[in-house]
């Protein structure tokens, strides 16, 4: 640390990003990507863009902020675009928490909701998880500040259902509850269509995953006209070309190619599945995960050791060195052929 880094800030932990490491071709289930590369008019789309990268991008992405809402059936003034899901999120703690009004989450869960409380000195209060990994909707209902709630949860994949989202909604018509629906195309419950109902609701939603576009940066939120009113006062007070010119195209590629999206979709779940039942024969224990990757332990090798000996074999996944969740490894569910070789990798780790 230099001696001029203000003590605002000295003592932020930030967020790990999972590993990008370049030295040598790892299959990488590590980061919750998509295993299919963007839509081919993603891609096309992107490359138009590039020839008029002098100009700065018009800062409400009138074209993608159009097509997103359409989608959702919304308005456009409920709708605000962003760099990434990561940067709506911090803009709801900016926006939606303060000293007065504290932020509120599960204590297993995305883990930067965390980090975006501490750099904004926003306290905030972790709920812990029900013994099955399930979250706490009856303890997050009786809490009070802003909720932010993945749903599915991460790294668990478990999800509420839409009458528990509405249980949180109605607990306190006075408080913001934020639901994070990063996975949510993998079979959660969305709960979009609640937003012309709750004037508390802000869903988050990203490119990252089932659009396969997490290089790109690009995500959003969804709620009330005022809520988005306040999130836009945020960014266009920190930067209103918060989304490059080349994403927002690329946005509006994969927008037009639906089709795709629902089809690697129906690939990653019919993947997922089938890899549950096949490591379910080999003895490991599972959350019913809901998102595009499995949550797994086993009963006799712990958690870190399992994550080694893959590393070993050339698969990186993601191991949490936490409590009650070290014994688990978070695996993104990719091809068959990915799966396969996962399969057989941990077929030899639980028999050494
Ligand atoms: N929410 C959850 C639960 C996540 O796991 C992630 C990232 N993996 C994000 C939000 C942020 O994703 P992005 O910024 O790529 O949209």
């Amino acid at each position: 640390m230099s001696k001029f880094f203000t003590n605002r800030y000295s003592t932020l932990t930030p967020y790990t990003p999972g590993e990008q490491p370049r030295d040598k071709k790892y299959i990488k289930l590590n980061t919750n990507e998509a295993p299919f590369p963007p839509s081919p008019k993603a891609i096309a789309a992107a490359a138009e863009a590039a020839e008029r990268l002098q100009l700065y991008p018009d800062p409400t992405y009138r074209a993608l902020h159009t097509a997103v809402a359409d989608y959702h059936g919304l308005a456009p003034d409920e709708v605000l675009l962003t760099n990434g899901s990561d940067e709506i999120l911090n803009f709801a703690f900016m926006a939606f928490c303060d000293e007065q009004c504290p932020a509120v989450f599960p204590n297993i869960t995305y883990g930067f909701y965390s980090v975006f409380a501490t750099l904004n000195h926003i306290p905030y209060t972790e709920i812990p998880l029900k013994e099955d990994f399930s979250v706490d909707v009856a303890a997050l209902k009786r809490a009070s500040g802003t909720l932010f709630i993945a749903n599915p949860n991460a790294p668990t994949g478990l999800a509420l259902t839409l009458g528990e989202i509405e249980e949180l909604l109605q607990s306190n018509p006075d408080r913001v509850v934020v639901v994070d629906e990063a996975y949510v195309d993998f079979g959660g419950q969305t709960a979009v269509p609640l937003v012309h109902k709750y004037g508390n609701l802000l869903v988050t939603r990203t490119f990252s995953k089932s659009r396969s576009m997490a290089g790109a940066r690009l995500g959003y939120g969804v709620g009330c006209k005022e809520l988005i009113g306040d999130l836009n006062t945020i960014k266009y007070s920190t930067n209103p070309y918060n989304v490059n010119s080349m994403s927002a195209a690329a946005g509006l590629g994969v927008m037009a190619d639906e089709a795709y999206t629902q089809q690697n979709c129906k690939t990653i779940i019919k993947n997922r599945e089938s890899a549950k039942t096949e490591l379910k024969k080999l003895g490991f224990e599972m959350t019913d995960s809901l998102g595009n990757f499995l949550f797994i332990r086993h009963p006799r090798v712990g958690g870190k050791a399992v994550y080694s000996a893959l590393r070993e074999r050339g698969i990186l996944v993601r191991h949490f060195d936490k409590a009650p969740i070290a014994d688990y490894n978070r695996i993104t569910v990719g091809t068959a052929e990915e799966m396969a070789a996962l399969v057989a990798a941990l077929a030899e780790i639980v028999k050494e």
